[in-house]
């Protein structure tokens, strides 16, 4: 309060007004007036302008406050009668929870939608309802609220079954459904509707105010002042940055000001910008007017006056307060329900609920969100006024009967479609782009339509089927208007000029297809409703086509001894449209009525007489005529909007109520017709009747048409009009149409897709059509069908045809697109080649016929198809002139294969008194019937059977030949039942003969098949062998090329001698000469220090992977020491390489040549590529690995044979010698400063004679590796340090040892984690780059300056050794001690080289690793906290020595640090801390010895076998009671405890008061991940953006490396990085991951990698479905559960740090990648 107030002066006079007002007496008042409408509005005119808007900024705070006491409170008074507090806790006494859960989404929320239970798929649950649900236990799906939408539970209507979860299952005790308002008074009931009543009008007449100066009546203020406010209202139209653009134009704001109002505008709706008088508003007004008029309309903008905004804002306060109030009781919920849909005096829809939604398009966001809250607490809470509200919500199911909504929905539907042509129909050809929008706006009406119909009745009233028959009459009004809209006509000549819209008009096609087929099942639940509407469509048919012969001329066709008249039409000469719905729908009910009983017991009953076939089949045909024109290239000149429209017709989202119903209709009007007058017609429309009617045809078709176009044209017709017949016989599988069931129809559906490849669950969903409620039925019949397979690490999960389904493979599927259809066709004949069968892919077996369909099959014999198929033989048999295919020839083929075995299947099923009418077999052995003479057709089959160019069609011959013979063999045993079986022996043993023939030659064949399939299943094998352990084989490759001969040598040289690495009895290196191969120029080299330099491609990055403290803020990089690194390893620097090897100066070129094209690309086309090169990225030349620069290879340091080495303490003596040589010897260097000179005169160096300090070393490198030396160590220390380049800075050094260091001791956790042995299992890359790691940094000080080199290792060595000129060193609980011992180890290079006493540097190494371990043990004796209690402590003696050893130690560092350090018992507890806590430490220095000196590396840590530890110590040159080190040495190491003790640093964190590592360092993992995904959902939908006050963040993103999650993509959380602004991910990645980022996208399901600013990728998300697919972008709902495997790879390729690497892989393979501006997640 006392802030709210000094920000805005509240006059006195005020003050004093309200401190005296009195609720309770304004209450009481109001009580005793006789208008309280106009006291309460009194009231209200007279403070709200008080309370709100008071100036520039909002203080919702102290509003809130005032409100409640001077507004809210008397309300509250008046409703209660007596004091609030009291009257409200009454009333919810009495309360009884309602049984509705009535959640409200947030958006981002997981809703769940039961398959198999939901009334329709608007129906869902909140999480916590679906969790205690039956149907978690169905099949579900998940989807993300989109926000505002309610939970279903408890609505009896919504689930056809479990419609409570446990929570709100409704108590059977207290069942009685009891009016609420029972328990109230009637003087409370009055005055809690009078209450109600005035508050919601009150707010509904504020909320739908549209005048800017003006209030309503009665709330005029008393006195007026000149303040506005200027209001911006959001739009659709402007970016948000046109908007922060203009708004700092306009009201004179900064940049982050005029985000939070585009922000908040979009937020809310609405933002006042300003706040003055009249004038100073409308200026900004102005302004912002007229800078956004230009490119569209402009932003909207009101000037207000204040008391206007006010009212507003105390009416959505009046608002929650109604909200707040019904909470507390349900009778006060009830009256709220009655008040809001009380009809108003303006009579039908004059509720205030009316008026609110009416208004609802005009409101702004924020006053629209909290009305639909009011709305869903209270109308949806409500059992009863659920449904009353659902009716003015048009949602309503059993409405049909109550109000005709129907016919209204679709009158105004047609309505709003205004453009016609001269017959009414729909034109979209002038539509434009405003109409567009409009035309939205009024497709949501056919979602409203869609609820009507969702559910179908199980029971019809004859009131039902009135109002539902005239709603069907509307709705063919509505179809008659697009029946033949947007006709084509064939463009000749020119090109069409301008690509006709055909958009809109598939558009309403495909919203209307659901509707149409939910029309479809109301009417085939009554057989009344059934033929009244058959009968309606037929009318409406009639009606459209009473014309249809207007103008075309009749003719006569004849065809071998056939006639039948039609009229003359060609498709390719006049107009012919696609939109042919009253046909299709007709065609639907056909279908229909062919189930029903009264199709079989009277088909005299149906309203078929009235029918005319050829007028039923005259328009589907014109179009499926149009499409096999498109198809044989007649209508290129008409463009791609005939071509897209082709392509709708047939995709699976349309074809049901397009292609399929066409399909249907023919089948049905052929039903109705002579075969021969149905054929005559088909190829009149299809214009080849001239072709085949010619008497001729056989002989002469075409020869005469020379021109190669019209010839290619007239095959492709003949091809798709064959195809067009097959399918008319053969598509039998629609309920109906054949004798099927409802799941035939589907299986053979996916059979037929994986027919074409086995195909994941949402491939073959896609291919599927959906029903209202994205139902495919797939479940039910897949099992059947398919076997699953489950999926990898990639890829998803497969189905596979179950071999016994392919022999339902029919080549000439109906569904099929050619493609699919030649993929298919290729598949299956490479099955059967792997079977060992033939090729021949005869049509598969078919259902039989409906009785309405049945005489379809008669077309197969009729004498015009006949004659066709003669014809096509005959041109087969002479194949001059290219005038017949293949695919002719095929088709041909397949259809007297259907013939064949349809004769075979009536044959089988015929009872015996029955003859079998069709004999097809009879047919085609018969000659042709035109011109006599003419072969039949199984004559010219048996001629073709043996032509040279049929090959490919034999087997197709072969089979159709057999079928023949056993067809007749069959007929004649039927036939021989009846006569006598005299046919004659003679036959018989001709047949015998030829059987035997047949027989042999059956069995050379098989042989011959045999022998194929051995060999094929042999090559297979092969090839799947490589196949599955390819990424075996891509590691033998990798070893190949990358063999340089430094790679590990398993078997070491002398098996009897222990092998050291380390030490003066360290094994001899293994290295013979070492000559490797250069990738770019293929030149082999010997690695020598004096030869031309060869470079291994590498990538140094910074990482924290491994860090122990990720709340270590990032180094100051200018002024950070990183001399010693702290064992928390926040920052480290990586260093990894592809393992290719190349010349520097091959190298060099190839850089060179890389960057002059980038250069020349850069300025050519702005295109983006996967690497930085000015930030000296470049892909390895070999295998496009992203590199940052070159490591040097270096050969192996000679092992010194030098016999008497100094002892521990005389070594410590030389080295303390050395040291203060050089101190002195610095700082002559250093230019002499006052202070300094006595000291340097004083001490001359005592004893030097055998370091000579002022010799330079010569460096032993050749020219080249000497500048690659200086190459790799610039680019460590830039990237590492994330500074400009500076190959001065002597921290260059440093840089590169510590690299060396980390890289180890991420690899040897790497070990660890994989479970793999410490030596034998890297990748051979890895070794190389180790090894040139460590020889690199043994040599890099010859590359820098000596004297900052030696200052380097002088301070490492301060660190362990007290030394009074060091100044200031780290306690060593702040030091890594594998990093301490690497550099000092690789810094020692630059002392020895001065050394001239024969001192080896292999006594050196030793004496220091020695001394850091101990120092080591030290560190963890220090941190291993208090003793657990352990009963098993077992002594099993062999350790006793240790642990006797250890508590000695221990007690020695108690004795100097006193009680900082806890008291322990046992040593054994110690010891277990120590050992477990140094092996990494131990691995590590093994792994930096062995790489550094080449030493080979014992059998024995190649595999993970016990006793390792004891090889570890023997290969590192240690006492296995790794206490020995102390204890040998009490007397000389004992002060050096006491130093390291007494540093203040020890105490201080000890004491809290530091970062405490522990040991051993646990590996980091990515966070766990639940199992279910849609609890990360809920996670992330209550995470608010933290920048926006409590706002939703739209794309929550959790970074699985800390768990935090971010508000990415978004403004509002963008910060500035290094003068960038870059959004949340990006800049978390910076602190988190150091530049590496990996994120989760919960709303996308997708994992997102991140790299600097420019680089990233998606990646699969650990997440799969039950059918092993992901679902990235959450569209498919399908469950999700979390992949362990597939994680585990994702954090793999973290620790392993290759997820730049990846991104680098996956920018390469596509380019569109590069173009995101991954900066701004
Ligand atoms: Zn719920
Ligand atoms: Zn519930
Ligand atoms: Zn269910
Ligand atoms: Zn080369
Ligand atoms: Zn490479
Ligand atoms: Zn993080
Ligand atoms: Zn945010």
């Amino acid at each position: 309060m006392a802030a709210a107030e000094s920000d805005r002066e509240v006059p006195s006079a005020l003050c004093t007004e309200f401190l005296n007002f009195s609720a309770k007496d304004t209450a009481l008042k109001w009580i005793q007036v006789t208008d309280l409408y106009k006291e309460v509005y009194q009231h209200l005119a007279r403070y709200v302008p008080k309370i709100y808007c008071l100036g520039p900024n909002l203080n919702p705070q102290s509003e809130d406050l005032l409100a409640q006491l001077l507004l809210q409170a008397p309300l509250e008074w008046y409703l209660c009668g007596e004091d609030p507090s009291t009257g409200l806790a009454k009333l919810e006494q009495n309360n009884q929870p309602s049984q509705l859960c009535g959640h409200v989404f947030r958006v981002g929320e997981p809703t769940y939608s039961c398959r198999e239970c939901a009334a329709d798929p608007t129906c869902v649950l909140c999480m916590q309802c679906f969790l205690g649900s039956v149907h978690k236990e169905h099949r579900y799906r998940m989807t993300t609220s989109g926000g505002g939408g309610f939970c279903d539970c408890g609505d009896t209507e919504a689930w056809k079954k479990g419609p409570y979860c446990q929570k709100h299952e409704p108590n059977i005790s207290d069942s009685c459904q009891e009016d609420p308002l029972a328990h109230l008074s009637t003087d409370m009931i009055a005055r809690c509707y009078n209450v109600f009543a005035i508050v919601l009008k009150y707010a509904v007449d504020m909320l739908t105010w549209d005048k800017e100066d003006e209030l309503p009546p009665g709330l005029e203020p008393p006195d007026r002042g000149d303040t506005y406010y200027c209001m911006l209202f959001n739009d659709e139209v402007h970016t948000y940055e046109q908007v922060i653009y203009t708004l700092q134009k306009a009201v004179n704001c900064t940049q982050k000001e005029a985000v939070s109002f585009a922000t908040t505008v979009d937020r809310d709706g609405r933002k006042s910008v300003r706040f003055g008088d009249f004038a100073f508003c409308e200026q900004a007004k102005s302004v912002i007017v007229r800078n956004t008029s230009r490119q569209s309309k402009p932003l909207r903008v009101q000037v207000m006056h204040s008391s206007v905004v006010a009212h507003q804002c105390f009416a959505l306060k009046a608002l929650h307060w109604l909200g707040h109030v019904i909470g507390y009781s349900d009778a006060l919920r009830r009256i709220l329900c009655q008040v809001g849909l009380e009809r108003g005096p303006e009579g039908e829809n004059s509720s205030l609920v009316d008026t609110l939604m009416l208004c609802d398009s005009k409101m702004w966001k924020g006053a629209r969100n909290v009305y639909h809250q009011l709305f869903m607490s209270s109308l949806l809470m409500d059992l009863k006024y659920k449904k009353l509200f659902a009716i003015q919500f048009a949602k309503a199911r059993m409405l049909i009967t109550e109000e005709n909504l129907m016919t209204t929905i679709i009158r105004t539907f047609v309505d709003h479609l205004r453009h016609r042509d001269l017959q009414g129909r729909f034109q979209f050809e002038r539509y434009t782009a405003q109409q567009a929008f409009k035309f939205r706006r009024v497709q949501s009406l056919i979602g409203d339509l869609k609820y009507i119909l969702i559910s179908r009745p199980t029971e019809w009233s004859d009131q039902l089927r009135e109002k539902f028959l005239e709603g069907l009459d509307t709705f063919l009004e509505l179809f008659k208007c697009m029946q033949g809209m947007d006709p084509v006509v064939r463009q000749v000549g020119q090109h069409i000029e301008m690509e006709p819209e055909w958009e809109a008009a598939f558009t309403l096609q495909m919203k209307l297809t659901h509707i149409i087929s939910m029309m479809q099942e109301w009417c085939a639940t009554d057989e009344r409703v059934l033929i009244e509407a058959y009968k309606k469509c037929l009318t409406a048919l009639t009606h459209c086509h009473s014309g249809f012969t207007d103008g075309e001329q009749p003719i006569t066709l004849s065809m071998c001894g056939h006639s039948v008249d039609t009229i003359r039409y060609c498709v390719s000469q006049e107009k012919v449209s696609i939109h042919l719905p009253v046909s299709r729908l007709l065609a639907g009910l056909h279908v229909l009525l062919s189930k029903m009983e009264v199709a079989y017991r009277f088909p005299e009953q149906l309203p078929l007489s009235e029918l005319s076939p050829p007028m039923l089949i005259e328009h589907p045909l014109r179009c499926l005529v149009l499409c096999a024109q498109v198809h044989a290239g007649m209508w290129r000149r008409n463009g791609f909007s005939l071509v897209n429209q082709i392509y709708y017709y047939h995709n699976v989202k349309c074809r049901v109520e397009m292609f399929d119903k066409d399909l249907i209709m023919l089948q049905a009007g052929a039903s109705m017709m002579d075969p021969n007058h149905f054929l005559m017609i088909v190829l009149s429309r299809f214009e080849l009747y001239h072709i085949f009617s010619s008497a001729d045809c056989r002989k002469s078709y075409n020869r005469e048409n020379t021109n190669k176009d019209v010839v290619q044209q007239n095959n492709t017709l003949i091809e798709e009009m064959l195809h067009l017949i097959m399918m008319v016989v053969g598509e039998r599988f629609e309920a109906g149409v054949g004798q099927v069931e409802g799941c035939d129809e589907i299986k053979r559906e996916i059979i037929h897709q994986l027919c074409i490849r086995p195909m994941a669950h949402s491939e073959l969903v896609k291919a599927l059509p959906e029903n209202e409620n994205k139902e495919t039925g797939m479940e039910r019949v897949i099992d059947s069908v398919a076997s699953f397979k489950k999926p990898g690490v990639t890829g998803r999960g497969l189905y596979e045809l179950r071999p016994e389904c392919a022999k339902q493979f029919n080549l000439y599927f109906h569904h099929y697109s050619r493609a699919d259809q030649s993929k298919a066709e290729e598949a299956q004949r490479k099955l059967k080649r792997q079977n060992g069968e033939d090729m021949a892919l005869p049509p598969p077996m078919l259902p039989p016929f409906s009785p309405l369909f049945a005489s379809l099959v008669n077309i197969l014999q009729c004498d015009v198809l006949l004659g066709m198929l003669g014809a096509v033989l005959q041109w087969a048999v002479e194949p001059s002139g290219g005038h017949w295919s293949e695919s002719m020839l095929q088709r041909v083929l397949h259809l007297i294969g259907m013939g064949l075995l349809e004769e075979q299947q009536q044959l089988k099923n015929s009872s015996e008194d029955h003859d079998v009418s069709f004999n097809f077999t009879l047919k085609i052995s018969r000659p042709g019937e035109a011109p006599s003479n003419t072969a039949s057709v199984l004559a010219l089959l048996e001629n073709l059977q043996n032509a040279p160019h049929l090959e490919v069609h034999k087997d197709m011959i072969r089979w159709i030949l057999k079928m023949v013979a056993s067809i007749k063999t069959m007929r004649e045993l039927t036939a021989s039942t009846y006569t006598v079986t005299a046919s004659g022996s003679h036959g018989q043993e001709e047949m015998v003969c030829d059987k035997d023939k047949a027989e042999r030659k059956r069995k050379a064949e098989m042989a011959r098949l045999r022998r194929e399939k051995i060999m094929a299943q042999m090559s297979e094998m092969q090839r799947h062998f490589i196949n599955e352990n390819k990424e075996l084989f891509q590691q033998s490759l990798e070893e190949l090329y990358a063999s340089t001969s430094t790679s590990l040598e398993h078997s070491p040289t002398s098996s009897d001698a222990a092998l050291v690495c380390v030490g003066p009895r360290r094994s001899r290196p293994r290295e013979k000469r070492q000559v490797v191969t250069c990738i770019l120029c293929q030149e082999e080299q010997e690695i020598r220090a004096d030869s031309k330099a060869m470079v291994l491609a590498a990538f140094v990055q910074r990482s924290t992977v491994m860090s122990k403290n990720r709340k270590r803020p990032p180094h100051d990089p200018e002024h950070y020491d990183p001399l010693f690194m702290h064992p928390d390893l926040s920052f480290g620097t990586h260093t990894g390489s592809c393992g290719h090897i190349m010349h520097s100066h091959c190298w060099q070129r190839y850089f060179e040549a890389v960057q002059a094209k980038e250069q020349r690309r850069q300025q050519r086309l702005r295109v983006h590529t996967s690497y930085d090169v000015g930030n000296g990225e470049f892909l390895c030349p070999l295998c496009e690995c992203l590199s940052n620069t070159v490591i040097p290879l270096l050969p192996g340091t000679k092992g010194s044979n030098s016999c008497e080495q100094p002892g521990l303490g005389q070594w410590l003596k030389i080295s303390g010698q050395q040291i203060k040589a050089m101190h002195s010897a610095h700082r002559k260097l250093q230019p002499v400063g006052v202070d300094a000179v006595e000291e340097t005169v004083e001490e001359q160096c005592p004893a030097t004679e055998n370091f000579r300090i002022d010799y330079t070393p010569m460096s032993p490198y050749s020219s080249t590796i000497k500048e690659m030396l200086t190459t790799f160590g610039t680019a460590t220390y830039k990237v590492g340090l994330k500074v400009h380049p500076n190959e001065q800075d002597p921290r260059v050094p440093i840089m590169c040892w510590g690299s060396c260091a980390y890289t180890i001791q991420s690899i040897e956790r790497l070990l660890v984690d994989e479970e793999k042995p410490l030596f034998g299992s890297l990748p051979c890359r890895q070794d190389d780059c180790l090894s040139s790691l460590a020889r690199f940094g043994s040599a890099c000080w010859t590359a820098a300056s000596q004297p900052s080199v030696q200052g380097h290792y002088i301070r490492l060595v301060a660190a362990l050794i007290p030394d009074p000129q060091v100044e200031t060193s780290p306690c060593i609980l702040d030091i890594d001690m594998l990093h301490l011992l690497v550099s000092v180890v690789l810094s020692y290079g630059s002392v020895h080289s001065q050394d001239s006493s024969g001192l080896s540097v292999d006594a050196v190494q030793l004496h220091f690793f020695h001394l850091i371990t101990v120092a080591h043990m030290v560190q963890m004796l220090l941190t291993s906290g208090p003793e657990e209690v352990t009963m098993e402590q077992e002594s099993g003696g062999a350790e006793r020595e240790e642990e006797e050893d250890i508590c000695t130690l221990y007690n020695t560092l108690r004795t100097h640090l006193g009680s900082s350090l806890p008291e322990v018992a046992s040593g054994w507890h110690l010891w277990r801390c120590v050992k477990t806590g140094i092996l990494p430490y131990l691995r590590g220095a093994a792994l930096f010895f062995h790489h550094l000196n080449g030493i080979p590396t014992p059998p024995e840590l190649h595999a993970l076998c016990p006793g390792q530890w004891e090889v570890l110590c023997g290969y590192l040159s240690l006492p296995a009671n790794l206490l020995q080190l102390y204890h040998s040495q009490k007397e000389l190491l004992e002060p050096l405890l006491y130093g390291w003790c007494s540093h203040p640093g020890v105490r201080q964190t000890l004491q809290g008061g530091g970062v405490l590592v522990s040991f051993p360092r646990e590996s980091n993992s990515l966070i766990d991940l639940p199992d279910d995904y849609s609890a990360l959902i809920n996670q992330a939908s209550s995470f608010t953006c933290p920048k926006s006050g409590g706002d939703k963040s739209r794309a929550p993103t959790l970074c699985l490396v800390c768990g935090s999650m971010l508000c990415s993509q978004s403004y509002c959380c963008q910060t500035e990085l290094d003068g960038e602004d870059v959004g949340a991910c990006t800049a978390h990645t910076f602190a988190c991951g150091a530049g590496v980022g990996i994120f989760l996208r919960v709303r996308e399901s997708q994992v997102l990698f991140l790299s600097g600013k420019t680089k990233g990728c998606f990646y699969a998300p650990p997440y799969l479905d039950d059918y092993g697919e992901t679902d990235q972008g959450l569209r498919r709902g399908n469950p999700l559960h979390l992949c362990h495997q597939r994680y585990r790879k994702i954090q793999k390729l973290w620790r392993q740090h290759s997820v730049t690497e990846e991104i680098g892989h996956a920018q390469e393979a596509n380019q569109t990648l590069v173009g995101i501006d991954w900066q701004h997640l």
